[in-house]
């Protein structure tokens, strides 16, 4: 097999290959392999030090933690086709170790697939391009980007052609498909979308597409980022998930019905259900920075509005909801942001989702309201749950609900709650300039 995986890269001009992997924050790691030595990785994987990675339940004195490329997934470097990435999943003394994302949502593709469904993903990834001030602070990058509505603005979107551009002209070239680009509704702020997959597809080619965004971005003197929320006065950067089931014989979308509420099958809602009924979990790893907490309220940006959910909730193209149905056959999940890893977000969303189809969750009457209008009392009375506020909330959420830790398994899931509230609580201890500003002068 491997050397004719040799001669395949050879053909193609490849001569050098990332042997990449994720570990629990999303960023990719990779060693540099030419393919004269591919046979050894492609058999044994890559080896890391696991303590060096990331978080990946290792200490410096425990064995290497091996990537083992999955060539499905080989994406040529549009901006340097001599090299490729390959993503992997960990494997350690040659068993799958745990706490790998990509692993984890195999998985769950996996359970879905016994069921008898593919779970098909799109990802609407927003990011913000920026470069140092006068003041030597990161801001958005343009000048002349000042409008409070940029959404949508012709003249900005322009001054970004070229990048645009290049990472559509890219895009077409890896085969993904991209439809659309646009300037998003903050300063600075862009989307590209490009056509659903498999949900392992659309995590790699996420994975890829963030890289990729920076890396030309660097090409223009720009730092891109996807952080949920940089600015306080700005809408964040979402990542809203699209999604449905497809017959796994036949292909057929099982959410679609286009008679029913919505175009959405019982399947379809139960799933929803599961959704929305594991949300506060969810939250834990869909919005899994301190600082994405800042992204899920209400207030108002420059712009008049967050775009971001606070409740758990659902409707039809309404963009003040944690669900929006915006077209039969499938629905949006909103909550998910920038700094999701999407093979946990993935992970957790199935197992969620599958839970709803196997109790027969079903997810209520839609709401139809402006969430952000709704008062107080009203939510009250119409007992509508709120999203977490903070990330402490969210994992005490993940801490009391097995499934979505199921997702993960048990030793991750222990080692995710371990790391994020010492994020938390690294975050909480920090004296901010914010309280010395609130404080200082009056106690
Ligand atoms: N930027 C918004 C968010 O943080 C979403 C805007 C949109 O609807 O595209 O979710
Ligand atoms: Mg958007």
């Amino acid at each position: 097999m491997t050397d004719a995986l040799r001669s395949q890269l050879t053909e193609k001009g490849v001569e050098y290959v990332f042997c990449s992997f994720v570990e629990l924050t999303g960023a990719p790691k990779a060693k540099l392999v030419p393919v004269s030595h591919i046979e050894e990785f492609a058999r044994d994987g890559a080896g890391f030090a696991g303590f060096a990675c990331g978080d990946v339940g290792q200490g410096p004195h425990d064995p290497d933690v091996c990537s083992v490329p999955d060539f499905h997934a080989l994406t040529i470097l549009p901006w340097r086709p001599n090299t490729a990435w390959v993503p992997g999943n960990l494997h350690v003394d040659g068993k799958p170790w745990p706490l790998c994302p990509r692993t984890a949502l195999i998985r769950q593709v996996e359970l879905s697939r016994k069921q008898g469904y593919v779970v098909n993903v799109g990802i609407e990834p927003e990011f913000m391009l920026l470069k140092k001030n006068s003041a030597g602070e990161y801001a958005p990058w343009d000048a002349f980007d000042t409008l409070a509505k940029p959404c949508y603005d012709l003249r900005a979107l322009y001054r970004n052609l070229e990048l645009m551009t290049t990472l559509l002209g890219f895009m077409q070239g890896l085969g993904w498909s991209p439809y659309a680009g646009d300037h998003e509704d903050a300063n600075c702020q862009f989307e590209i979308n490009w056509t659903y997959s498999d949900a392992l597809t659309t995590a790699d080619r996420h994975t890829f597409f963030k890289w990729m965004v920076r890396t030309i971005a660097e090409q223009h003197g720009l730092l891109a980022t996807f952080m949920p929320k940089p600015f306080g006065n700005l809408t964040g950067n979402g990542a809203h998930v699209h999604l449905s089931l497809a017959d796994a014989a036949t292909g057929k979308n099982l959410f679609l019905e286009s008679s029913a509420e919505l175009g959405l099958s019982q399947l379809g809602r139960w799933f929803m259900g599961g959704v929305l009924n594991h949300a506060r979990a969810l939250s834990a790893l869909v919005a899994p920075l301190v600082n994405s907490y800042k992204r899920l309220v209400r207030g108002a940006p420059r712009s008049g509005a967050t775009w971001a959910p606070v409740y758990i909730t659902y409707g039809a193209s309404n963009r003040t909801q944690m669900i929006r149905v915006p077209d039969s056959g499938r629905f949006e999940i909103r909550v998910v942001d920038g700094a999701a890893n999407p093979y946990l977000a993935f992970a957790g969303i199935i197992a969620a989702g599958l839970h709803g189809i196997a109790e027969k969750m079903d997810p209520g009457p839609m709401n139809h309201d402006n969430l952000y209008e709704v008062s107080e009392e009203g939510l009250l009375a119409r007992h509508i749950e709120v999203l977490p506020g903070t990330l402490a909330e969210a994992l005490d959420a993940l801490a009391k609900d097995a499934v979505v830790q199921g997702a993960l398994g048990t030793s991750y899931a222990a080692e995710y709650l371990r790391v994020k509230r010492d994020e938390w609580l690294l975050h909480s201890r920090g004296v901010s300039a914010w309280e010395r500003d609130y404080y200082l002068a009056t106690y």
